[in-house]
């Protein structure tokens, strides 16, 4: 599978991962490397990525523990710490193998660690690949404020090795099958069409998706690096997709970001129809497709006031306002529109009807 070409590196896939990484390594001149992960990337991912890395450089082993819960800056005081204590210094090279917390919290420490060290992703949850691993944001949480710390600065490469989707857990493919599908709905109507029956029991296809997905996330980026413009169609479902995260982050029932994002598409088309930006068909057709794999979650109304009150702390709230990225029908958006409350209450009213 062909090589995608960012900004200033390279996104290898399959086969030519690994030859790249060593490649890359053995000219870079590093002092040593640490693997990043959590305990199931350690488990299920790091021991293929070691049997695979040729050097004679140190490898240590950061392991933190799974879970969103934990990517906040308490968590990076620790991995700077050990990295602290295992002699890193600024020609070290930080490896994050999980999925996006993972990337989101190594890449952070790695852009801020001695004013800065060079870091590689590779993804292990299909989020990872087809997103967060992507773009160069990266950060952590702010209490339930989702990525309110962090920086925009890429790695020094992405590697894409679909296998490890081989032990993910079906909940957590689906979450990133939310942004392929996202994907479809901002950038190019014929992907969406060709992924919205996309099926989970044939993992062989989805290679082919998760190149198409980071195409379109690359070109978009390229566009607009620190997103002044058209990188914030990405933000499509996610304000209040990500009102929902976080509104759920600390309760029992807490959501997936591409659960909670696939909730965000469907209120944000619903609010692109009433603007009447998409037709009626449209919106029934992307509420069906969603609803049909994602669960539908029942809202009550204090609920929706006190999410919608999360909104104001997004932080793409440009002076002071909410502003929506909205479908300009399937395969196109538009920018930085300003949406009532009741609008916002219908949506959700809207979204629980069969
Ligand atoms: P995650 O990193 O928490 O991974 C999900 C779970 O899967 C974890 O329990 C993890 O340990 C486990 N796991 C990882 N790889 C596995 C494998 N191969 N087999 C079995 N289990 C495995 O969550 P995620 O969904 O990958 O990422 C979500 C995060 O990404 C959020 O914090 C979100 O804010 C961030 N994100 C960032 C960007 C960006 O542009 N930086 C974009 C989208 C999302
Ligand atoms: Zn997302």
């Amino acid at each position: 599978m062909q090589t995608i070409i960012a900004k200033d590196y390279f996104i290898f896939f399959e086969n030519k991962t690994y030859e790249n990484l060593n490649n890359f390594i053995e000219k870079s001149n590093y002092s040593s490397l640490f693997l990043l992960c959590d305990e199931n990337s350690n488990a299920l991912c790091v021991p293929k990525v070691l049997s695979e890395i040729a050097t004679d450089l140190k490898i240590e082993i950061i392991e933190i523990e799974a879970g969103e819960a934990l990517k906040n800056i308490s968590t990076c005081q620790e991995v700077w710490s050990i990295l602290t204590d295992y002699g890193a210094d600024r020609k070290s090279l930080i490896i994050n193998i999980g999925g996006g917390v993972i990337t989101d919290l190594g890449g952070f420490v790695a852009a801020t660690f001695k004013r800065g060290i060079d870091f590689i992703n590779i993804p292990t949850t299909l989020l990872g690949m087809v997103d967060a691993s992507i773009g160069g944001k990266n950060g952590v949480d702010l209490g339930n404020l989702k990525n309110q710390i962090g920086t925009i600065t890429n790695p020094k490469m992405v590697l894409i090795d679909p296998t490890f989707l081989e032990t993910l857990p079906k909940n957590q493919l689906l979450s990133g099958y939310a942004e392929i599908l996202k994907h479809g709905l901002i950038f190019d109507k014929k992907y969406w069409d060709n992924c919205k029956n996309f099926d989970f029991d044939n993992l062989e296809i989805i290679s082919t998706l998760i190149h198409r997905s980071i195409a379109i996330k690359n070109e978009i980026v390229n566009q607009d690096p620190t997103e002044n413009g058209i990188r914030k169609a990405l933000n499509f479902g996610h304000t209040l997709g990500h009102a929902i995260e976080s509104y759920f982050l600390e309760s029992e029932n807490m959501l997936l970001h591409g659960e909670a994002i696939a909730i965000g598409m469907i209120l944000e088309t619903y609010l692109s129809k009433e603007k009447k930006l998409v037709s009626d068909l449209e919106y029934q057709e992307i509420k069906n497709i969603i609803k049909s794999k994602f669960k539908t979650i029942y809202f009550e109304d204090y609920q929706i006031a006190a999410l919608l009150d999360l909104l104001i702390h997004d932080k793409k709230n440009e002076y002071g306002k909410v502003q929506f990225v909205l479908l300009d029908s399937i395969g196109k958006v538009i920018l930085n529109q300003n949406c009532d409350t009741a609008a916002m209450y219908e949506a959700f009213r809207d979204y629980k009807l069969d």
